[in-house]
């Protein structure tokens, strides 16, 4: 079904006019969150300016510790919804080295984010979650939020508004830090995966991501902060890339977002709390967006049933702690030739090292 058509078919349901839980966007952290809090007994609203299916700029690869933190609220993703990958693959040149996931982690999934905002709909709506799409929300209020021109009341506002959030501003809920820009872009190719891995293919400035999200297609990011590069020059920048995706047909057409990551200082305010990319966001080098934005949906369902966000606030600072760490590592590979060389040097020399990283990566050696 065409995404307007699910939209206003979802839309038929009335929405009430008052509710426990409010939550600002129903991308993947939004619906994560509205899930979970749905799960500990609140009513909860998802309110979303786009209609369904949404289909954001992401290189689509979600790492093992975002499927457990899926499971952890009752969405099983399986081979089923994509390409299992079983680990991480690094190339620069002629140099290559690879890690895979620890055995208890088992697989990361390639998933086309328009199928992962499918299944997350659909368990939302079997769990009883109100669902309203192409509708703004405009302010908040004293009693709750204004959406199409109408207040809900309710007793928590869940801002998961995403990269450029508005609800973020409105709480007065500003950023301490933050890195460089990074412009992504992402197109998909038909073509059989050549590898189980997701391979990460390294250049000063840029990377390009190739993640098998099916039988027969793969999606290809390619992330810089050179203002000039775009994905036509793929060929130039990443010729052996080019070499395996020469012949494959693009089965969309490229996009662009920004990546960057971003720390606040605190993510709550009042009846007031942020998730996912509003929450702060990390670069796209880590692939930890999402797994973030999921472990973050079950805490602060946790705290919300017990009535205390600072506990939220508490955790959610541990929890950002891994993957911010993550990407100032892998980014400072990104502008330095020799620093970067020298490390794959490494790696595909002490496997073990590169294993032991990536365990530390996915939470598998500090849960947090
Ligand atoms: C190039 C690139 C590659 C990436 N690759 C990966 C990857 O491989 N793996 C990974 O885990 N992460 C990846 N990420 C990060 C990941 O995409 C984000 O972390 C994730 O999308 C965050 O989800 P979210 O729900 O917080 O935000 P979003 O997905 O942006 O959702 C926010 C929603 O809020 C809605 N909204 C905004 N304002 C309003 C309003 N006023 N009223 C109603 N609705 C509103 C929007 O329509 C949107 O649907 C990548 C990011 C980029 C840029």
């Amino acid at each position: 079904m065409p995404g307007n058509d699910l939209g206003a078919l979802l839309n038929l349901r009335p929405v009430p006019s008052e509710t426990d839980v409010f939550v600002i966007g129903g991308g993947p952290a939004g619906l994560a969150a509205a899930l979970a809090a749905r799960r500990s007994g609140f009513d909860v609203i998802v309110a979303d300016r786009a209609p369904p299916l949404i289909n954001k700029v992401c290189a689509e690869g979600l790492m093992p510790d975002g499927i457990a933190a899926l499971r952890g609220i009752g969405v099983e993703l399986g081979p089923e919804h994509g390409a299992p990958f079983r680990g991480i693959r690094f190339l620069d040149n002629e140099l290559e080295a690879e890690a895979s996931f620890p055995k208890n982690q088992k697989f990361g999934l390639g998933v086309r984010r328009t199928l992962l905002h499918r299944v997350l709909m659909e368990r939302a709506e079997d769990g009883g979650v109100v669902m309203r799409w192409q509708s703004r929300v405009e302010s908040l209020d004293p009693s709750g939020v204004k959406v199409d021109g109408r207040t809900v009341r309710c007793r928590w506002i869940i801002g998961a508004d995403g990269f450029h959030p508005r609800v973020r501003r409105w709480s007065g809920l500003l950023p301490v830090w933050s890195s460089a820009r990074r412009i992504g872009f992402r197109q998909h190719f038909r073509v059989r995966p050549w590898t189980d891995f997701v391979e990460v293919y390294w250049h000063n400035y840029c990377q390009a991501y190739v993640t098998p999200v099916g039988e027969n297609e793969v999606c290809v990011a390619m992330i810089t902060s050179a203002r000039e590069v775009r994905l036509s020059d793929l060929p130039t920048v990443f010729p052996r890339l080019a070499k395996r995706l020469c012949g494959a047909e693009p089965t969309d057409s490229p996009r662009g977002a920004i990546t960057m990551s971003v720390k606040l200082p605190t993510v709550t305010r009042g009846r007031v709390a942020l998730v996912g990319d509003a929450s702060g966001s990390v670069d796209a080098i880590t692939g930890e967006g999402l797994a973030l934005a999921f472990r973050q949906a079950r805490f602060l369902a946790t705290s919300l049933y017990a009535e205390d966000l600072r506990k939220y606030d508490a955790v959610h600072r541990q929890i950002g702690q891994r993957p911010r760490l993550m990407a100032r590592l892998l980014l400072l590979m990104d502008g330095n030739t020799d620093l970067r060389r020298g490390a794959l040097r490494t790696l595909a020399a002490c496997p073990r090292i590169f294993g032991s990283l990536l365990a530390f990566h996915v939470g598998a050696l500090w849960p947090h």
